[in-house]
């Protein structure tokens, strides 16, 4: 969706790089369809590789019986005993709704349903301030609907601000409404079918109200560890986030029972962890290898109109790690969006005189535009 919104922009572009080109309407039906055939061909090309490899594959609803044993649930109830040596728990996770407010569980969405919505959601609220609340609010500027995102606090918190404040101002500059300061209080459904949001400033503590098509809540993840009765296997998991405990080697507080991707606690939320992570933890379990997955220094990409890559720390958080004095921000050539790149660096400092200078060198480094997916490869030669 993200490729089909840069596509628009790019035709709405193209005259003015003397291109004859009328701006064609976009047709989310045909989108959709692709995108879900795409999925389809994924998923096919895996259960062929895993065939090819002689892995048993099992379209059930799993869960423990004992620390040895599962019980998985066919589409039709059907159910069957499984039992191994090692079982890997890679369960990932659902979108959250906030269901204190009312209506909506009821009248609204996830970013899981977008992707299978087969007909354009209209006027769209998006709820939340992750990259995935960016993201979808940006690609349905892009294919051209009429996009708010509702912010209650801080945009993309756990990145640069600096870098997040340069991705909010682009979507708000090419038609993405931001709402910022505002929570919601409630979803009701008027006779026509549309939806009617309050919501309430909190800075001035006023309620407004507005009417879309589509609600999206983006309001956070929650792992799926409940329903797979863990406390008949033993493993634990932290109470505030629910995640599932692991230690270097993927383990479980059951040594034979791992845990793999989003449904592990303290680790990125990212497919290709998950997967790097299943793979050194196969090469383990065969005997193949002993290396451990390294979680430090994961690039990553929000994938909002303005793309930002970026890898390590962000300013803030290397300035309250090393202090102000010792951190130094170099930014390169242009202002706004088309900055092309900045980087956090450490300062060498005398620490203790019989110890010499401390190491100096790279925490970070971000580059907002186009393509920025790519960050991975332009890292820096010297990471701390
Ligand atoms: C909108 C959005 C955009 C994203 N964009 C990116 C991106 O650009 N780059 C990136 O790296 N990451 C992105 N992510 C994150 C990425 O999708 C996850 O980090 C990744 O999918 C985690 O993989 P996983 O294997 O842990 O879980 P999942 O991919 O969620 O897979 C878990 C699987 O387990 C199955 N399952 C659950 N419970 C059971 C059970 N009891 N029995 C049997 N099966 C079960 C589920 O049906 C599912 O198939 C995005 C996420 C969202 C929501």
């Amino acid at each position: 969706m993200h490729q089909a919104a840069l596509l628009g922009g790019m035709i709405h572009d193209a005259p003015h790089y003397g291109w004859k080109v009328a701006q064609p309407p976009h047709n989310w039906g045909k989108m959709a369809e692709a995108i879900q055939n795409h999925v389809k061909s994924l998923n096919w090309g895996h259960r062929v590789q895993l065939q090819d490899r002689k892995v048993k594959y099992f379209n059930f609803k799993a869960s423990f019986v004992n620390p040895h044993m599962v019980c998985g649930v066919s589409k039709g109830g059907e159910e069957t005993l499984l039992s191994a040596d090692h079982i890997v728990i890679a369960t990932g996770g659902r979108p959250r709704y906030p269901t204190h407010i009312e209506g909506a569980l009821e009248y609204g969405i996830t970013s899981d349903d977008i992707f299978w919505l087969k007909e354009s959601p209209g006027k769209t609220l998006v709820v939340g301030a992750s990259y995935v609340a960016l993201e979808c609010a940006g690609f349905l500027t892009g294919l051209g609907l009429d996009a708010t995102v509702m912010i209650r606090s801080v945009p993309l918190r756990a990145f640069d601000q600096q870098m997040a404040s340069l991705v909010t101002e682009h979507m708000a500059v090419h038609g993405t409404r931001i709402l910022r300061g505002c929570t919601p209080l409630r979803v009701e459904k008027l006779s026509d079918g549309r939806l009617q949001v309050t919501w309430v400033d909190l800075a001035s503590d006023k309620k407004d109200t507005g009417t879309f098509d589509t609600v999206l809540w983006a309001v956070g993840r929650v792992p799926e560890t409940r329903g797979l009765n863990l406390e008949k296997a033993g493993v634990r998991t932290n109470p505030n986030t629910q995640k599932i405990l692991v230690d270097a080697q993927e383990a479980t507080s059951v040594p034979h029972i791992y845990a793999i991707g989003d449904v592990a606690e303290g680790r990125p939320e990212l497919t290709p962890t998950a997967i790097m992570a299943g793979r050194l933890l196969a090469q383990r379990l065969c005997s193949r290898s002993s290396d451990l997955m390294d979680y430090d220094n994961v690039p990553t990409t929000v994938f909002t109109p303005l793309e930002y890559g970026c890898v390590g720390l962000s300013e803030e958080e290397a300035v309250a790690r090393h202090g102000e004095e010792r951190v130094e921000v170099s930014q390169g050539p242009g202002e706004g969006a088309a900055r092309t790149q900045a980087c956090v660096a450490l300062h060498p400092v005398m620490a203790a005189p019989h110890r010499g200078p401390r190491q100096a060198g790279v925490l970070a480094s971000c580059f907002p535009g186009p393509a920025a997916w790519q960050g991975g490869a332009w890292g820096p030669e010297r990471w701390l």
